[in-house]
This record gives structure tokens, sequence and C-alpha cells, in this order.
């Protein structure tokens, strides 16, 4: 049924009044009626038009019932395509919304007054875009008034849009094509002091800083004024999106219950540093949730079996660089489910809310192949370099150093070979790579360039001979122009070092203009982690100690519990970890076990969840999405700081109100604390 079909059709009871004629192109509303009708009708096309198209109704809001018979006209001569983001406002148009086809277009636009020039150019920006405004010669009235405006003045500006001339559009504008001849102009405030940065936009093509003038720290600390950039605010309007899509996929085509669970809770035995919150009993103190992961179990437990929630999380782990000490989570929790359904169910969400076409089903790698191949669990498959073992090459190489190595415990020799990497292997390369080594605790790492013939160089090659190169050329796949890079010691640390190796190679071709990595987003799903891992002498969870052990391993976490393996399925994104989930413990006796016998935890602080699973608690399973990563990598934004309002500095800080900040001393003593001397 058409917009204008459905229109009239509901408004049927209405035309025993008299005759209705809706004429969408302009707007406007006749009716001819015998009664004094107009109000309830406006009232009534409101609530139709509300049904059919959001954006209809702010013009209807502006219409006045008029006498009978006569035209209901809108309060402000509204164009027939008002576009959603100027509803209820008082303009016609954003600033990023004109076009050629407005040309001869009467508008009103509002915004910051963002440059001017010649006393006759000047440009309005707000939060959608920027738009010219010409000042007419023979009105000096405007331009002695925008002469006497600092930068950043609050205009209301009405004019006539035209045509640039040609030769004067301006392809990197998205209204380039036209600008605005101004009628009048209202100024409706001013900055009353300089500003600490000016507001522009940025060339997103030579540098994807926002805002590359300013220091970072400056931009946090005026985030209102950093905010009014374009390109943040059209990273806020992404997440906006893409919750509100994930919000239909959840809630209306899958029937899952959004539930707010609290923030203020008891400490949590694993896992992360939680924020410690005082309180007025002595010694008894909040911690803030670093998930809700525990609720969520619960409410399945409950009966709620199908529970999601936007939830925000906290995380205590000091300053680390683009991690947020409170950040967003799109947490999920079903019963009776398996791993591979809560799988289908995310990529069904993303598929939904993602702005370009993702194939589903992701692939699937298990850890084990994870760090052999890519020498990480979060690979980066953009592109295809995969680690290579070339212990047996290198055996009987006769090479005292590296033979003991190879001999020691764990030992193995692993290879990454950079197609055409050699002539990127400069000296500052060479001395990142050595600091990467000594951090990953091995001696060093050995590069191999292969010539034009394919013969490998290097330091290590005269000493290995050339037998044993070309031995260790074909095992590892290095053809000519390629760089080998060497790592032996302990295994996994050798993977793990060229698995870091890897990414920064990537980094350094693309620096120098050579395209690695594939374009779009490459998910991946890597399941299979083992479900504990060794950390100072003592076993950790992998991932929370709610996780199920993996089906075939369930009597190893009785006799061996370092070999098993999890149901824990991590999802990820271009090398970046964006989501992480599992299937859960419901049986009491084998959470008791892994918490007391496996981890050594006291079970105490969690006797409410053992009491919940021996009350007949469902299978169950779920996941969490980073929501500010993935809406990072969505908008192909640099940092998540640049896609939060307002996101806390580096150092885990708001450098804007200055918190966090002292308290008085009556708080010292309501909440039982020593001030510190
Ligand atoms: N609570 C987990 C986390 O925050 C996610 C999950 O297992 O659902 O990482």
């Amino acid at each position: 049924m058409s917009f204008q079909h459905h229109l009239m059709s509901s408004l049927i009871p209405l035309t025993s009044h008299g005759t209705i004629a809706v004429d969408l192109s302009v707007c406007t509303v006749q009716c001819v009626c015998p009664q004094e009708c107009g109000a309830m009708l406006a009232g009534r096309l409101l609530r139709v038009w509300r049904l059919a198209d959001t954006a209809a109704t702010g013009l209807l809001r502006g219409l006045r019932p008029g006498p009978v018979g006569r035209t209901l006209q809108p309060r402000l001569a509204a164009p027939a395509a008002v576009r959603r983001a100027s509803s209820f406002q008082h303009r016609t148009h954003t600033c990023g919304q004109l076009r050629a086809k407005d040309a001869g277009r009467s508008v009103s636009l509002c915004g910051w007054l963002q440059f001017k020039r010649m006393r006759k150019f000047i440009t309005l920006r707000d939060g959608y875009g920027v738009t010219q405004l010409i000042l007419p010669d023979e009105d000096r009235r405007l331009s002695e008034l925008v002469d006497s405006l600092p930068l950043e003045s609050v205009l209301q500006v009405t004019g006539a849009v035209r045509l640039r001339p040609d030769g004067q559009q301006n392809q990197d504008m998205k209204t380039g094509d036209i600008e605005v001849v101004a009628h009048d102009i209202t100024v409706l405030n001013k900055p009353e002091r300089e500003l600490p940065f000016n507001v522009r936009s940025f060339n997103k093509a030579t540098d994807p800083a926002i805002c590359p003038q300013a220091k970072e720290a400056l931009r946090l600390q005026y985030r209102y004024l950093d905010l009014r950039h374009t390109e943040l605010q059209e990273n806020l309007r992404r997440r906006s999106q893409m919750v509100a899509e994930i919000r239909e996929y959840l809630v209306r085509d899958h029937d899952f219950v959004d539930i707010e669970t609290p923030t203020l809770f008891r400490r949590t035995p694993g896992g992360a540093q939680e924020f410690v919150v005082p309180t007025r009993w002595p010694g008894q103190f909040y911690s803030l949730v670093q998930s809700p992961q525990q609720f969520k179990q619960l409410l399945v437990i409950g009966g709620l079996d199908r529970y999601f929630q936007i939830a925000r999380c906290y995380r205590d782990e000091g300053a680390r660089p683009d991690r947020q000490p409170e950040f967003t989570q799109v947490d999920l929790e079903l019963g009776f489910t398996s791993q591979q359904e809560v799988q289908a169910l995310v990529e069904g969400m993303l598929h939904r809310c993602w702005p370009q076409e993702l194939v589903t089903p992701f692939p699937r790698i298990t850890f084990s192949q994870a760090m052999t191949q890519y020498g990480t669990d979060k690979p980066d498959v953009r592109f295809k370099w995969r680690l290579v073992t070339v212990t047996r090459a290198l055996r009987s190489c006769g090479l005292d150093v590296l033979e003991k190595q190879l001999n020691g415990p764990d030992g193995a020799a692993v290879a990454l070979v950079v197609p055409d990497g050699a002539r990127h292997h400069s000296r500052a390369v060479q001395a990142q790579h050595a600091r990467m080594a000594e951090q990953a605790g091995l001696a060093g790492v050995s590069a191999l360039p292969a010539d034009g013939a394919g013969r490998l160089g290097g330091r290590l090659a005269a000493p290995l001979g050339a037998e044993t190169c070309s031995r260790l050329a074909a095992a590892a796949g290095a053809g000519p122009g390629d760089l080998l890079l060497l790592a032996a010691g302990p295994e996994g640390a050798a993977r793990t070092l060229l698995g870091r190796l890897r990414t920064h190679m990537a980094d350094t071709l693309e620096e120098a203009g050579v395209t690695v990595r594939r374009a779009g987003p490459h998910f991946l799903w890597v399941v299979d982690f083992p479900l504990f891992v060794r950390e100072e002498g003592r076993l950790v969870s992998a991932h929370h100690p709610f996780t199920r052990p993996h089906a075939e391993d369930e009597h190893v976490v009785y006799l061996d519990p370092e070999q098993a393996r999890s149901q824990h399925f991590d999802l990820v994104l271009n090398g970046w970890e964006v989501g992480g989930g599992s299937m859960r413990i419901h049986e009491p006796a084998l959470q008791r076990h892994v918490l007391q016998k496996v981890l050594g935890e006291d079970t105490a602080p969690l006797q409410h969840l053992l009491d919940a699973l021996a009350s007949g608690a469902p299978p169950h399973g779920g996941i969490a999405l980073g929501l500010d990563r993935l809406v990072a990598l969505a908008a192909g934004a640099p940092s998540i700081r640049d896609v939060i309002a307002f996101p806390k500095s580096s150092d885990g800080r708001d450098l804007m109100a200055g918190a966090p900040s002292d308290i008085s001393r009556e708080e010292y003593e309501l909440y039982h604390l020593k001030k510190p001397s």
C-alpha cells in the first residue's frame, strides 16, 4: 500500500465531515468540512503519519487548524523533502544536506560560524556538514555583522540556494555544488572568549586523526568543542544506528528481553581488578560490575532464557592505551542453547547492524590452529602470511647456539616469510625487532633476506652454509626478494614473537605504500580455547570460572585440568578481539570443583550462584561483544575514544571535569576512609 493510499484509507471515517485532500509534495492538508474539525484532523493525521513515516510528524506539529474550507498551512513554509534531521527544530535543512537539485529553494540553516573570507564568504557548520554562504554585495548590513562576529558564533541564516558558478564546485564537500545566498542572519549566541582550538573538518585521506591540529588531551579537556566535529558526530550517529538495529534484531525479530542489571555489586573472585565503592557501613564495599555475567546466568536460571542488555561495565586495569575503565558491551544469554546457536545468533545480529554486507557464517579456527599458524589468538586474516615450523631443516645445522635452543625444553624453530619484504628490512626495523624479541624473552630474531635469485642472506646465512639455507628457504617457502624471519627457543615464545612481527611487518609495508591487507571486515570465530592457563605458577581461568569444559574434556577437568579445552569462543575482527562467550557450567558440583580444587578460590562470595545452580539450572550460554571496539571498526575510527561521547584519557581520567577528584573531609569520615597524608 502506498503511503498516500494508507493515509487516505485511514482517514475515511473523517470524510463524513466533508472532503480532505492531502498534497504531500507541498505538505498542505485541505479540509472542506461543514464543522470546525481542523484541530481534530491535524491530530488524526499526526497519528497516521507517525505510523507511516516519522519524518512527517515534524511538519504536522507545525500545522495549525485553519478556518473551515481553508488549507491548513505549516507554520514554516517547509519544503517537500524535509528530512528527519530537521523535524521539531527551526531550520529547514542541516548544513550537510543541500545539493544541486535544491537550487532555487528558500532555506533556513542553523549552525556555527566556521570560517569567513573577504567579508563575502562564510561557512556554516553543524553536526551534519558544512555549507558555504554568500553575503550579497548590496547588503552591507550582513557583511558588517559577520565581520564583527568571532568564529564559532551561533547563527540562524535564511537565504536562497543557488548553484556555484562553474569551476567553483568543491568535490571534497558534500554540499560543494551549491551555495546559499544569505538574506538574513540572526546571531543566536557568541563565544565569550577565544576558543582553545579551531573546529575544522579534516581530510580523512591524508590524516585519519580527527582534529590533527590539537593534541588529544586538549580535545578531551574541551570535549564539547571536539564534539562539534562532523566526523565525531558521524561516529556517534553510526553507534546509535547500530544499537538501534541490534535492539530491533533481538527484541522484535527474536523475542529477547532487554533487562537492566545492577552495577553496584559484590567482589567477584578471579577475573579483572574491580573498582571498589566505599559505603557508610564500616569495612564494607561494593564493587562495580566487570560484566553482568552472574546476573545473566541468574536470569536464565530464573526462567528468563532470552536476555540481552547494552551493558555498562567497569574494569580497573590501570593505564592501558585504547582501553577504557568503563565500557559498553552487547551482553546476551540464552537457556537451552549450544555454542553453534549462539554463534549463529551473533552472525545474524552483525549481518543486520553492520554498515556493509557480511558473508555468514564466519570462518572458524581452533585456538591451537590460531597459535600455530598466526602466533596469536586474535589473528588478522586480512593477509595470508603464516608461521611455518622449520625445526627439522635446522636440527643438525652445526650451529651450537641454534642447536642448543632447539634441544632445550619445548625447543623449536619457527619462520615467517614476508613476501617481497627484503627491501623493507631497514636498520630501524631491525632495532624494533630486537626490542620485541627481548620483550618476548628470546635472545633475538634472525633475519634472512632473499636476493633476486632466492638465496638467503643476512648474518646467519654464512655460518649456516648454502645447503642449510636452501633447505630452510624451501621449508619456509621463501622466494626471491622475500624476507625470512626466524625465531628459535621455547615454541610458545617463538610463535608469539613471530605473531607480533607479522603485524609489525604488515604495518611497515603498508606505511611504505604496499597493500598487504584485504579491504573490508574479516570476522573469524576462534574456538576450543584451553579452559585454564598457568600464570605465575597457578592455574587461572582462560575466560572466566563459569566456562564449561569442552564436551569431550569434562573428565580431564578432574584428571589434568591444564589439558582441558573449553566451550569458550572468541569473535575476532581484523585482528581485534571484539567478543567472547561460552557455554556455562550448570552443575553445582562441577562449578564447586573448578572454583575450589582447580582455581583454589574461596566459594563464599559465590554461594548465591552455587545455590542457584543447585535449584535446577538449565544448560545455558551466551556472549558479550565490545560495542566500543565494534563501532570503531565499523566507522573506521583509529581509536575507541572516537566513538565514545565522553571517553576517559588513556590513563583513565576525565580531563574535562577533572575526575577522579578529591572529596571533602566529611565524606572521608562518612565513608570511613583515611585521607592520605
Ligand atoms: N562476561 C563475559 C565477558 O565480559 C562474556 C560472556 O561470557 O558472556 O567477557
